[in-house]
């Protein structure tokens, strides 16, 4: 059988595609055997871990890639970088923690969320992105077409479920009582991440029953890391620099406020 067909049937196409480069190279360089194969195998491990990450993040629906190196900690003082640094090590998805991300718009809890979930992606877990509101939309629709258990394992399924935008939009009773359904599945055998713009006394509020709201916030809470950002929006950061706003206000020295709970 010839080369190119044995890989072909082995699904090696990334070494397939590479092969003539790589034999050429292997022999302007002299390469010894075990340097070739390792080289060749290589490839294939690369182009077959990008096509995951590829995948992956399709599946994961991020409204938009950012990533933790494009963060500006110095714009925020209120968040420790070595807390985020040591949740890029994804420890907190293996343990099945959350991280919660509070603050007023456009402190980065967005982009700090997604970047978490790029940095799971490339680690090989399944992320899933959806703001509050389309994830309870769709588990209402579902419920009212007799279909709530498949999507509430459709949700439970992700490794790390991140949940934006928690509190511009208060839920019914029966919407709060589908979200702690999802909750209480996923809870210590799956990560969430939940940005809010509403601080936790607040909570009671969004899901319009203190007790349901406390329920909530329990099993949340009990393996969790909590970014309180206070700061500015970076957003009018940029606004400002274009010369649309006055100077920024005056903002106290605080310390950071980052807990973690288990
Ligand atoms: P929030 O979700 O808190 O409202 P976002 O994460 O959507 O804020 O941030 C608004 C915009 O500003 C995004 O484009 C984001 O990438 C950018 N941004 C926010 N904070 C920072 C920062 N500290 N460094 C770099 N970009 C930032
Ligand atoms: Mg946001």
């Amino acid at each position: 059988m010839q080369l190119i067909n044995l890989l072909e049937k082995m699904k090696m196409e990334h070494l397939g595609c590479q092969i003539d480069t790589l034999c050429e190279q292997a022999s302007r360089k002299d390469q010894g055997y075990r340097e070739f194969l390792l080289d060749a195998l290589q490839t294939e491990w690369n182009g077959r871990h990008l096509k995951g990450v590829e995948a992956r993040q399709k599946i994961a629906r991020f409204p938009w890639v950012k990533t933790v190196e494009q963060f500006d900690f110095t714009f925020q003082p209120s968040i420790d970088r070595k807390v985020i640094r040591e949740l890029c090590g994804l420890s907190f998805v293996e343990r099945c923690e959350n991280v919660i991300l509070l603050g007023p718009p456009g402190v980065g809890k967005t982009h700090l969320a997604i970047a978490l979930g790029v940095k799971a992606i490339e680690a090989g877990h399944t992320v899933l992105f959806l703001s509050l509101e389309s994830l309870v939309t769709r588990l209402t629709r579902a419920r009212m077409e007799n279909r709530v258990e498949r999507q509430l394992q459709q949700f439970v399924y992700p490794k790390l479920l991140i949940i934006d935008e928690m509190g511009y939009l208060p839920m019914n009773r029966d919407e709060a009582g589908l979200f702690f359904r999802l909750l209480t599945r996923r809870y210590e055998k799956a990560s969430t991440i939940i940005t809010s713009n509403k601080s936790f006394v607040d909570w009671g509020e969004i899901f319009n029953d203190q007790v349901l709201a406390t329920a909530i916030l329990d099993r949340l809470l009990h393996h969790c890391t909590t970014f309180n950002i206070k700061g500015e929006s970076y957003r009018l950061k940029e606004k400002r620099k274009a010369g649309m706003f006055g100077p920024p206000p005056k903002v106290e020295e605080e310390k950071p406020e980052q807990e973690i709970e288990s």
